[in-house]
């Protein structure tokens, strides 16, 4: 496929964050280039259909490359516990194929923890392959781009057509995936509705991440509390009180975060 040479391709994968990228691209009047890898990851189906018709509707040029990899995915599961170690920087490197003039991977501040999503892999890239890659949210959660696409990219598409779902049918309201998406959707106040992942993963919540509520970052914390304590009457009993008593612990905090939010929501 042909590509003019010095377009930014954005690595592409139907969700928030990659999605994000395009319309703040978009929106500058820049003309990026949507690149879409199906390596043979378990969810690859949602993904494309979410990735094409997504690229329709903002008029954007999609690439796909497709290569199955499941067999070394499983390997790679079982020795890793790792979905696919690596395959941002395989995708990253995929897309040199097509001589862009930098490529985006749009990792989240609060999520640059593999090493081929990481600030060094941004710093570090461009030595090897003379392309700069980066990231345009490396300084936001996911909660904060939802903000700031209320405000600014809503008219080029609803937030909620993204998708980002560990399970096969794209949204399945009873996975990491989908609990993690929620907490950003009502946190910003995109959404006004509960979400039912709220309860189908409550032993996810009340073990998993409020066992690490005080060494998350600050960010994910607050997100977290202000997300959950919004629907606190439809939580479980465990879950609620869990809420009540970290709310108040953090008061200051989940205070500080909210004007940061409704700044963002005014820009
Ligand atoms: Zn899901």
């Amino acid at each position: 496929m042909n590509m003019d040479i010095g377009r930014t391709l954005v690595c592409f994968s139907g969700g928030v964050d990659s999605t994000g990228a395009l319309l703040k691209l978009i929106d500058e009047g820049k003309n990026p280039v949507a690149f879409w890898c199906d390596y043979g990851q378990p969810y690859n189906e949602p993904e494309k259909e979410a990735v094409e018709r997504i690229c329709k509707k903002l008029n954007i040029q999609l690439i796909e490359a497709i290569l199955d990899l499941s067999d070394l995915i499983a390997i790679g599961g079982k020795k890793f516990g790792h979905v696919f170690p690596a395959r941002n920087l395989m995708i990253a490197s995929i897309g040199l194929c097509f001589k862009p003039k930098e490529i985006v991977l749009a990792g989240l501040c609060d999520e640059l923890v593999v090493p081929d999503k990481s600030l060094r892999m941004y710093d570090e890239f461009i030595k090897y392959f003379e392309i700069p890659l980066y990231s345009p949210f490396v300084n936001m959660t996911k909660t904060e781009v939802l903000c700031v696409w209320k405000a600014k990219w809503d008219k080029y598409l609803n937030a909620k057509e993204t998708v980002s779902c560990y399970s096969n049918n794209g949204d399945c309201q009873d996975c990491s995936s989908c609990a993690k998406r929620k907490v950003a959707f009502v946190a910003s106040g995109y959404t006004n509705q509960y979400p039912q992942v709220f309860t189908n993963q409550h032993e996810l919540i009340e073990g998993h991440w409020f066992s690490r509520v005080d060494i998350f970052q600050y960010e994910r914390r607050t997100d977290m509390l202000i997300a959950l304590s919004k629907y606190q009457e439809k939580l479980t009993p465990k879950l609620q009180e869990l809420v009540s008593y970290n709310c108040q612990k953090y008061k200051e905090e989940i205070d500080k975060r909210k004007n940061q939010l409704n700044e963002l929501k005014e820009q």
